[in-house]
This record gives structure tokens, sequence and C-alpha cells, in this order.
């Protein structure tokens, strides 16, 4: 790598000839403030946050867009730079709600941290303010552009990464503001329901859809018997709400607060992650060996299977039929497990802790439920779990660690890494290439689908037969993909999609992490790394030798692919308008 020598504040620095201001600074521990930047997502320079002085240029220029050069010199701490960074922090303030005292960001807001480190105690201008209301018809996401920077970071998230394209800045000048085509809601538009918007949005102009109060309601009614379910990723977000180093699992603790939080039941949706492998690996075996559609496509992923059904509906019959983990697992509480402890499955209320917003708009669908009892009855994302658990007055630190409830005590390793993106693909294999092979092996991991690229491939031979499979996150890699697919150059047998770039470990339910840290550390590897260990401690690796999932074959599913496991288990998919 070609380097040059700049000077930062009177400071020799040598520094790859790629890099930035912005990223030189940072390498020699000089903090440059930034709003609209975010690491791998947005970089437009339009904040004006992190202007710098450059010795010869004649405005001050923006660090996070302006590259560096032989010769270089840069100042970022003079009283020119601090009072221009002020006056645009004051501005973008004159037009904004500041109720931080009720907003969902509140203490981890990085317009109010800002304020906090430029020193702004008082808001100089008082001009005319836009107000807007808010949008609440998604039943995943709520829009609130009174709170909005215009940084444009979610249209980045949206439009770049996903290819989703379904928000944008309209309008000019004081009337610009973000909004989907026609001034429509998110929730009558082809928004996937993903988040990715809502982990890149600095404030709190955008949020999930806050179902606690369902949650509270079902837990305070004598009638109702509540179980909760949290899915594979949460055990490595939900620590960071509470101090925990980034990607700590903290599954133990999880377990106890929910008990004291007043749960009937408490579980572990990696059991469901299990039942999915059974149910999906049979699938797949029986199109390989019978001529049946392939490439067959993963169905764990909400966000994806909308993004699917509105802009590849060629492609669905390629998705694999099984529900996502934790629907398998609400349709099992409400049938196996209602009749084995003797409990009306009408007086049952299931709640799922995921790491994904989609999932709320998942459960919702009319698919997702047998005999007119819906599979799962609430969703809450990482980030509600942590509120409520703040709310209850639990010092989360001090929890001891407790088990998950009986039956479905411990699932497997392989239900534990489905949280990383690669991880159903390596949970499957585990099953599948011992299924085919007729014989058990040592080896487990299958590194060629690990690790956080966007677009992985692997051909393994299983049993005299060459198997080719892909592992794909995030939308826009997604879409590259089927594209690649629809025009002959790739072909795969089977492959796995999560739409969250990283896969559920940095979805869009997940505890947002400031921009600053995300220029210094990789998320979506320190939080996989955390699933991985985890799979590496426990004894059953395998989802086939899971002793709970072989019990419920043998006392109420019979055999992967039954008639009843379709009845409970699989469902189908819709093809929905382009726009
Ligand atoms: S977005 Fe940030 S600054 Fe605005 S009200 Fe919320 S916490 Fe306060
Ligand atoms: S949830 Fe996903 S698809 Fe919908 S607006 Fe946000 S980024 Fe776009
Ligand atoms: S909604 Fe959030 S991310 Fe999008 S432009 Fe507004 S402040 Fe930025």
């Amino acid at each position: 790598m070609e380097m040059v020598n700049i000077k930062i504040n009177g400071q020799a620095v040598s520094v790859p000839s790629n890099y930035t201001i912005l990223e030189a600074a940072r390498s020699v521990g000089i903090e440059i403030p930034t709003l609209c930047y975010l690491k791998d997502v947005s970089k437009t320079g339009s904040c004006r946050m992190c202007i710098v002085e450059v010795v010869g240029a004649r405005n001050l220029q923006a660090a996070c867009v302006y590259p560096v050069s032989e010769g270089m010199e840069v100042l970022t701490n003079t009283q020119k730079v601090r009072d221009a960074r002020r006056i645009n922090l004051e501005l973008l303030l004159s037009n904004h709600d500041r109720k931080c005292l009720t907003c969902a960001r509140n203490q981890n807001c990085e317009l109010q941290k800002l304020a906090d480190e430029l020193g702004v105690t008082d808001i100089t201008y008082m001009g005319e303010r836009n107000e807007y209301d808010v949008d609440e018809v998604s039943p995943s996401i709520v829009r609130d552009n009174n709170k909005c920077v215009l940084c444009r970071r979610c249209v980045s998230a949206c439009k770049t990464i996903q290819t989703v394209s379904v928000i944008d800045a309209t309008e000019r000048g004081f009337k610009t503001t973000i909004a989907s085509p026609f001034n429509k809601s998110l929730g009558e538009v082809p928004c996937v329901n993903c988040g990715q918007c809502i982990v890149a949005c600095p404030t709190g102009a955008l949020r999930e859809k806050d179902n606690t109060d369902d949650v509270w309601a079902a837990i305070n009614d004598p009638d109702r018997y509540v179980v909760v379910q949290t899915a594979p990723a949460v055990r490595v977000g939900l620590g960071e709400e509470f101090g925990y180093e980034i990607g700590t699992p903290v599954t133990g603790k999880m377990a106890a607060a929910l008990r004291r939080m007043g749960f009937d039941g408490v579980f572990d949706t990696d059991t469901g992650a299990d039942l999915t492998i059974m149910e999906e690996g049979t699938e797949f075996i029986e199109r390989l060996q019978n001529g049946g559609k392939l490439p067959m496509i993963t169905s764990c992923s909400p966000g994806w299977i909308k993004f699917c059904e509105h802009n590849f509906p060629d492609f669905l019959d390629n998705l694999s039929s099984c529900k996502s983990p934790h629907q398998m697992f609400g349709a099992i509480l409400k049938t196996y497990y209602a009749e084995k402890m003797g409990i009306d499955p009408k007086k049952m209320f299931v709640v799922s802790v995921m790491p994904c917003v989609a999932k709320k708009f998942e459960s919702g669908r009319p698919e997702m439920e047998v005999n007119s009892l819906r599979d799962v009855d609430a969703v809450i994302s990482t980030r509600e779990l942590a509120k409520m658990i703040k709310e209850s007055g639990i010092l989360f630190n001090k929890l001891p660690d407790e088990k998950f409830d009986n039956p479905f005590e411990e699932a497997s390793g392989a239900g534990v890494i489905f949280g990383a993106t690669g991880g159903v693909m390596e949970a499957a294999l585990r099953t599948v290439v011992e299924v085919l092979e007729g014989k058990s092996f040592d080896k487990l991991d299958y590194e060629a689908v690990r690790g956080t690229e966007g677009i992985k491939e692997a051909t393994l031979t299983v049993a005299g037969t060459e198997v080719k499979v892909a592992v794909v996150s995030g939308l826009g890699n997604a879409r590259k993909l089927l594209n690649d697919i629809r025009d002959g150059k790739a072909n795969y047998h089977f492959i796995e999609v999560m739409a969250c770039p990283g896969g559920c470990v940095t979805g869009g339910g997940q505890p947002i992490v400031d921009s600053s840290i995300r220029m210094d550390i990789d998320l979506k590897a320190k939080r996989a790394a955390g699933l991985y260990a985890e799979d590496a401690s426990l004894p059953v690796r395998k989802s086939h030798e899971n002793p709970d999932i072989k019990l419920l074959y043998s006392e109420f599913l019979e055999k992967p692919g039954s008639h009843k496991s379709h009845e409970l288990l699989h469902t189908h998919y819709t093809a929905r308008s382009k726009f």
C-alpha cells in the first residue's frame, strides 16, 4: 500500500494514500465529529459536522470525504473550525423537536451527543420549524421526521445496501424531507421491514413499532399463560445494553431476567432452529434426489422473503416451504407443549424476542396460524427487551446464569450459529452431509461459509455428488446473486439468504451502536464470534442429535416432512406488487 506523509494539528503522520482526512486523524487518536457519515453505509459530506481546515484550501473541508495527499497540512481543532461546527449544529437543532426525555433514542442519540460534545447549551436560532405527522402504519417501523436531521444514512442503507429504495429525500431547501414515493406511508410501499434504516439512523427519527405494552398486558392477565422465546442473535446483542463488551453472550442472565419479569415459560428459539434444520434438510435432500426445484433457498429471514415476493416472484418455488424458526417453535408450543403441560392453547400467549423488526410483520402474516391460533402473538426486538428489563428494576449484571425451561432446555450449537451469516448453511451441512453419507463426522466447522463477506460460495462432494452452495447477506447481494442465476452466470444447489448484512447479529432490532464505535470495529464479526464461541462450548452441536428434537419427533411429529410437520411447520409465499 502506497503511503503519504501529512501533518494533522502539527503532528507528522504517515497513512495509506487511499485514506480520507477522517480516517487519517482517527488512526492517530484524533476524533473528528460526524453525523451523516456511517462506515460501510454512507459517506456524503453533507452535514458539515466534520469540517476541518486544510492549509491552502479556500473553504473548510468535510473530512469524511476529503482524500489525503502528500504534504497536506490539516487543522482539526481551531476556533474557526469549532465555531463553524457549532453553528451548523445549532441550525440543525433549530428545526428539531428536541423532546429528548420522551425520545426512543434518549442517551443513545448521536445528535444529543454532538450537542453535548460541541458545547451547545442554548438554541440561538429560533426560526420557523417544520412539523410532520408521525408515520405509524407499518407493523415494524415508525418514522418521525420531526427528529430527522436529513443525514440520509437511512437512504443509503435502503437504496445502496439493500437496493429496496423506498425512501429518499424529496422537496428542496427548508422543505426537504425523507419520504416514500407519493408521500405514502412505509406500510404502503414495498418496504421489506428489515430495519437497516433504523440501525443506520443517528437520531430517534426511525424506530421499531413498540409492542412492549402488549407483552406487559399479557403478563398481567391472570388468565394468560405467557411463554417467551429468544432468537440466537439476541444473546450476543442484549449485553451491550447493560455495559457488556460488544458480542458478549449473556444467555444465562437473559433466561434469568425473563423468568423474573413474569413469563410462565422461558424458551430458546435455537430449538426452533434445530427443528428448521430437520425439516429444511429433509426438504433439500428430497429435492436433490428426486429432481425437485433447485437451487433451494432458505426462508428464515422475513425481510428476504418479502423482498423475494416483491422483486423475484419467479424464485418463489425455490424457497424452502419451512416457516422461520420462531414461527415453527410457536406452533410447537401451542400444540405439543400445551398438550404435554395440560394448558389450553387458546390461553397461551407466545412472545418472540428477535434481533429483527421484520419478524413483527411476519408474525402477523395470515399464513402464520394453525387452527385459527396464531403461532406467535407478539414480537419484541432486543432493544425492547432491554427496555422491559430496565423497567422491571432488574439489575441485569447481578443476575445468576440460569437455563431455559424444560423441555427444550438446551438446543444444539447448530441452532446457536443461525444468528450469523453462513450459520444456517453450516447447521444444515452438519446434518445433511451425515444423512447422505450415512455416518457421523468429527469435523463440524465449515470454514468456507463463515466470515462476514456479503457473498460466499463452496463446493462439497457429498456421497459422490457435487453440491454447490452459496451464502448471501444483505439484499443488494441477494439481488446480484439472483440476477446472476437468472442470467445463467451462476448455478447452485442450496443458497442461504439473510436480509441483513452480516445476518441476524446485525439485524434491525439489535442494539444501535454509535457510528464512532463502528469506525473502529467489525460489528458483524464481533457479535458472530460470540455465537461461534457458544456453539463450540456445547455438548451437542448437530441439530439431529438434539435429544429434545428426537423426542419431539418420536412423540409427536413422527418424522421430518410428515403430514403433521407440514400442517404445523411449513407455509407458502405470495407474489406482491413491485410498487
Ligand atoms: S433524536 Fe436525539 S436530540 Fe432529538 S429528541 Fe431524540 S434524543 Fe433528543
Ligand atoms: S426497513 Fe429496510 S426496506 Fe424498509 S425503509 Fe428501512 S431499509 Fe428500506
Ligand atoms: S431518518 Fe434518520 S437516518 Fe434518515 S435522514 Fe433522517 S436522521 Fe438521517
